[in-house]
């Protein structure tokens, strides 16, 4: 007999007669248990398991990341998190994150455009998980990483606090992390 549906940390899952209380669960009094959130599954072999929707990689408060700049908006960037560093692994989760005007620079800045563009790859440091998941780059080794120019695709490079095309030979202001054209992810 296979069984499968979500269940919640607490919810009785089976009885020590018929399963064996394995990853996800635990046992009390003959009762097994989910100890954590995800989908129950009773195999044949008398095994009781939940596996978590979301493997193990999530992210939470303080955790460097990689992401790509999707939006400006008046107030705030978007972005997509492609990475944490350190790990390989694909991100669990969620991934979708908003940078607010008053997160991006160390200095003031009320224009968000003159801080990130679209498709520039940053490092950033999550503030927040709930309700949302919110970035900052307001440190010297965050923010712009890599950049392309929007015109011509070729790769910017750093000139003075800045981004330089060298095809279009135009410059376009960012928040830089120290280590931009320079970095091993
Ligand atoms: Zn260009």
């Amino acid at each position: 007999m296979a069984d499968s549906r979500m269940v919640f940390p607490g919810d009785e899952v089976a009885v020590e007669e018929e399963y064996l209380a394995a990853e996800g669960t635990f046992s009390e009094d003959g009762v097994i248990y989910a100890s954590q959130i995800g989908i129950l599954e009773l195999d044949d072999e008398c095994i009781a398991r939940v596996v978590s929707p979301n493997p193990p990689n999530i992210l939470s408060n303080g955790d460097i990341v990689y992401a790509v700049v999707a939006d400006i908006r008046n107030t705030m960037a978007t972005a997509d998190v492609v990475g944490k560093e350190g790990v390989s692994r694909t991100l669990g989760g969620e991934t979708y994150a908003t940078i607010h005007v008053s997160k991006i620079s160390q200095g003031y800045t009320d224009d968000v455009s003159k801080e990130l563009r679209k498709g520039d790859y940053i490092r950033a440091r999550v503030t927040a998980t709930k309700p949302s998941l919110q970035l900052t780059t307001k440190d010297d080794h965050l923010g712009v990483v890599r950049s392309l120019c929007g015109k011509c695709k070729t790769q910017m490079v750093k000139k003075g606090q800045g981004l330089f095309c060298p095809e279009c030979k135009t410059n376009s202001p960012r928040k830089l992390a120290d280590d931009y054209g320079n970095i091993k992810i």
